[in-house]
């Protein structure tokens, strides 16, 4: 589909709220992005309209039976004053990568990457610029099709909308206690865990009340068959510093292919560290603990970058990395990303588009 995008304008803007009362996710720009997809037709009307709500049958599918994916990505502000996306393209694969899990038609990957370039160009003066704050990107297909029997609908909506939030560590990286869990699972092997899809996210909130409850900030979830190798935090991919090489679990198809995580592995490579994508248990990681060899552990994703790991509680153990402080690998992919991504430092790996 190489349409041309139409555009129709707001006739007001809202008023745009200060850097520093930006949170996350509840500020909504003055427009958004639409195209409309039908069996006979595919993805047709690609289109820039004022944001407004979404007119669905009650008997949506979606609504019903969860045949929806969506991605997650940022544009910020350069100290140079221009607006960029990190890695839209890496998005846009794993945004097809779910739908076709999902049995959702397939987006034209250069299409779905215009329609964030022009949304987020239009928008551009809700790019915040204070350190840390940046505009979130959220591209979304739902199946609107009217139709109660299971199978794949026969309409989608595909929509993008943005979201300006604000610094992740108003108070400075602080790392956080983390809840082992064995008594639930987000995902099995041949599961849905490797989409970005709606019902993963619903099912692992019963696992994150019950942790914010004993004071805990995220789920650690382990593998659903033994309940033992370590897969991911939250809406986080999970790394381990252990001796000389950092660890994290292999993409199996049960976690999230996190584009943070992807970063990291490679800047840890250029950097000479030892990686190791492979199946780590709890046993090895207490023991890791216990011998003094396990010295950082932090989280990957859009929203925090690097999240340092300071309290791992696992049964009747409470591991404790670092003396629960910030380690240096740790310190330094968050920096480098960073720099990157505010355009501190030239970007030599193609990771950023300016829009
Ligand atoms: C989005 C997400 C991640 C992180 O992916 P990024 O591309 O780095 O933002 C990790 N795990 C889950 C479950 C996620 O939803």
């Amino acid at each position: 589909m190489n349409d041309a995008i139409r555009i129709t304008r707001a006739a007001t803007k809202k008023a745009k709220p200060k850097d520093s009362e930006l949170g996350f996710g509840t500020v909504f720009t003055d427009h958004m992005f639409l195209a409309d997809f039908k069996e006979e037709k595919g993805w047709y009307d690609p289109r820039i309209e004022p944001y407004a709500s979404l007119s669905l049958d009650p008997a949506a599918a979606v609504l019903h039976y969860a045949q929806t994916v969506f991605d997650g990505l940022k544009a910020f502000r350069g100290v140079d004053g221009r607006v960029r996306l990190f890695r839209p393209a890496k998005h846009v694969e794993r945004l097809n990568n779910s739908a076709r899990r999902l049995c959702i038609p397939l987006l034209d990957p250069d299409l779905a990457l215009r329609s964030l370039v022009e949304l987020v160009g239009l928008e551009r003066e809700w790019v915040p610029a204070s350190v840390g704050t940046a505009l979130y990107v959220r591209p979304t297909i739902i199946a609107n099709e009217p139709f109660l029997g299971v199978r794949p609908a026969k309409s989608y909506i595909y929509y993008v909308i943005l979201s300006p939030v604000g610094a992740y560590y108003l108070e400075g990286m602080n790392p956080v206690k983390i809840l082992v869990v064995d008594k639930y699972v987000r995902a099995v092997e041949g599961g849905v865990g490797a989409a970005k899809t709606g019902g993963n996210y619903a099912a692992s909130l019963l696992a994150a009340e019950e942790a914010h409850r004993s004071g805990f900030t995220q789920v650690l979830w382990l593998d659903g068959v033994h309940r033992q190798y370590i897969e991911e935090v939250g809406t986080m991919n999970i790394m381990l510093r252990i001796g000389d090489e950092v660890v994290t679990p292999p993409l199996g198809g049960t976690i999230l292919p996190g584009v943070t995580r992807d970063s990291a592995l490679t800047l840890l490579r250029e950097w000479g560290v030892a990686v190791s994508e492979r199946q780590i248990g709890m046993p090895e990681v207490v023991a890791a603990a216990r011998s003094g060899t396990l010295s950082e552990a932090w989280g990957t994703g859009t929203a925090a970058v690097i999240s340092p790991v300071g309290e791992l509680s696992y049964r009747s153990e409470r591991i404790v990395i670092n003396g629960g402080r910030i380690g240096e690998l740790t310190r330094r992919l968050y920096q480098e990303i960073v720099n990157v991504q505010y355009a501190r430092v030239p970007d030599g790996r193609g990771w950023t588009l300016e829009v």
